[in-house]
């Protein structure tokens, strides 16, 4: 007689859920019977690599490790010029900002801040692009096992075995355990409340328990968006100095903004940076965080287009130098399978939040001999890594640590 195998389904094919599914595929085919239900079209959830004007560009994660954050001093103070400090320091708030997804610095934990830690190594992006990462974790699952267009929509785990209902009738499926990795802001608008109906939102029956949801509402989870510009010399464009037929290169600009900007629209006076994707390409990229990254998606490209040129205008002195020709950008809050970019510790937040979010359900000890129940949900994704919240690895690392728990569980 063959052992019937647990069967595990992982909820969204992201970095966590691939690394969790890999890990117990890779126990052994007797081990576990691994399936991964995504509702998008394609797997690596915010790791997305997309071409743009003959480049491949990143609308999500970039760097294998996190990018240290800047300290937010405005550099030697210029007693004389305090507009200038001003504008230094808005601009390395601004870039601050978009490090940690919070749209105003007073509401991250500095505290709990101060548990992040930076990976160890060096901060590197990948030249095939970050979605090959992607494939090769999609590579290494045995074939079929990553099922497409399944939106989860109800979790009943009020008894083993779970049931998942999916949108568009997709039929039910019933697992003895559920890796659920969906962001933290697809579980902020699970909640309920007011966002009962908001799209993208998993009802669970029973409802989450207290310790959850709260930790779920007490955390920050904001939205960094890029915008990648294809630009050209504009017509009127002088001459490069020292000539030599040189084509003009796109400079690296970072900017403070000051008193002369009045044309320039508030949404763009919220990035620090327009700069060229490596020195001498024609595709710039500026950063996004907060509400400006949020008005971002709503804006036609012609008016974005225009907010950009008014810019270089004004940072770039004389005649026009540079056109933008088109745009292409990130829409992270807008799209209900994410509701926007990364997490972050907001004051009233901790640690332990943190940990409650990877906490499995039924919560234990149960049992007379203080045996933990068996873990019916489980919880992976950025959101549940204490010390690397927000980053590619904190996903990898939380998958494995949820497939660890359950190759723990049948030991
Ligand atoms: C603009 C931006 C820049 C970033 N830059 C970096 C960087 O430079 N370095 C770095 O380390 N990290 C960076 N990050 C963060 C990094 O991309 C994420 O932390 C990581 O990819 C999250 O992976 P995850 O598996 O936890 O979640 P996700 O990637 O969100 O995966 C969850 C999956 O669940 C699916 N899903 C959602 N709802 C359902 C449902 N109801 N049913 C089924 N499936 C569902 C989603 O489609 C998605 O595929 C960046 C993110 C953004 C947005």
């Amino acid at each position: 007689m063959v052992a019937k195998k647990p069967r595990v389904v992982v909820v969204g094919a992201g970095v966590a859920g691939l690394a969790a599914a890999c890990r117990l595929c890779a126990a052994g085919a007797d081990r576990f019977e691994v399936a991964v239900v995504e509702a998008g079209a394609r797997a690596g959830g915010r790791v997305l690599t997309a071409e743009f004007a003959g480049h491949r560009v990143e609308m999500g994660a970039t760097w294998a490790v996190r990018p240290t954050p800047a300290g937010a001093t405005a550099g030697e103070a210029n007693k004389e010029l305090e507009e200038i400090e001003e504008a230094l320091l808005a601009m390395h708030i601004n870039r601050e900002r978009t490090d940690t997804s919070a749209d105003d610095l007073s509401a991250l934990d500095l505290a709990a801040e101060g548990e992040y830690r930076d990976f160890p190594g060096e901060h590197v992006t990948i030249p095939s692009g970050y979605s090959r990462v992607v494939d090769h974790l999609v590579a290494a699952l045995p074939p079929g096992t990553v099922r497409f267009g399944l939106r989860l929509h109800r979790l009943d785990w009020s008894e083993a075995p779970v049931r998942l209902h999916f949108a568009d009738g997709a039929p039910v499926i019933a697992a003895d355990h559920v890796i659920l990795t969906v962001s933290l802001g697809v579980l902020k608008a699970s909640l309920g409340g007011k966002d009962a109906s908001a799209a993208g939102a998993i009802a669970f029956d029973p409802p989450l328990p207290q310790f959850k949801r709260e930790a779920v509402a007490r955390l920050g989870f904001g939205v960094v968006n890029k915008l990648f510009m294809e630009v050209e010399p504009a017509a009127e464009a002088p001459e490069p100095e020292g000539g030599g037929g040189q084509p003009p290169e796109f400079p690296f600009l970072h900017m403070a903004f000051r008193g002369h900007v009045s044309q320039i629209p508030w949404w763009m006076r919220g990035t620090e940076s327009i700069c060229p994707v490596h020195a001498g390409s024609r595709v710039a990229l500026a950063w996004f965080a907060g509400r400006e990254a949020a008005h971002l998606e709503s804006l036609p490209d012609d008016e974005v287009v225009r907010g950009v040129n008014a810019t270089l205008d004004s940072f770039l002195p004389g005649p026009p130098r540079w056109r933008v020709k088109r745009v292409k950008r990130s829409g992270w809050a807008s799209d209900p399978l994410f509701l926007g970019s990364y997490s972050y510790v907001a004051v009233g937040s901790s640690g332990e939040d943190l940990d409650r979010m990877a906490e499995p359900l039924p919560r234990g000890p149960a049992a007379a001999d203080g045996r933990a129940p068996p873990p019916r949900v489980l919880f992976a994704g950025e959101a549940t890594h204490r010390t690397y919240y927000s980053t590619t690895h904190a996903a990898y690392l939380s998958g494995v640590r949820e497939a660890e728990r359950l190759l723990q569980h049948y030991h």
